[in-house]
């Protein structure tokens, strides 16, 4: 799979409620953005309205490296929605992010399908520009380190 050619699930995108709007800011901008408690000092992820360990509002939104390692993965076979009825078979990873205190992001892998991740891996994140294709979202996605393709 490569990125010219992957589309946005319907569902994905940013919460009803907002909660979230900063870190679709920072993909339209091709910045990964996370919260971060200015009372504890807790990395978030999901997005919350207050720090679910020390219950402050003070949260704030920093950027970090959109680099980690495949902490886990899976391939699909069955076509489960129509934006992806091409591109199957296809791999998700979760990604165990190397800053924000080991926060896992869930993400589509580029590259070559047949291939097994191997986990631990280096993955780098490769930025998808809002388009039509992606519903107007910019959307982070992953590479292996290792992979010399094209991103
Ligand atoms: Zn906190």
């Amino acid at each position: 799979m490569e990125l010219e050619q992957v589309p946005v699930i319907g569902a994905v995108g940013p919460m009803a409620d907002g909660r979230d709007a900063s870190f679709w800011a920072g993909m339209a901008d091709g910045r990964l953005l996370i919260q971060h408690c200015g009372g504890c000092g807790s990395w978030i992820w999901p997005a919350q309205w207050a720090c679910p360990e020390c219950h402050r509002f003070a949260l704030a939104w920093e950027e970090v490296p959109a680099r980690g390692k495949i902490f886990s993965w899976t391939r699909t076979w069955q076509n489960f929605t129509p934006e992806f009825a091409e591109l199957v078979p296809y791999i998700t990873v979760v990604v165990e992010l190397d800053g924000a205190d080991q926060r896992r992001l869930l993400g589509l892998l580029l590259g070559d399908d047949t291939v097994d991740p191997v986990l631990g891996e280096p993955v780098a994140g490769v930025f998808q520009p809002p388009s039509e294709l992606t519903g107007g979202a910019g959307v982070l996605r992953w590479r292996r380190i290792n992979d010399h393709q094209r991103n």
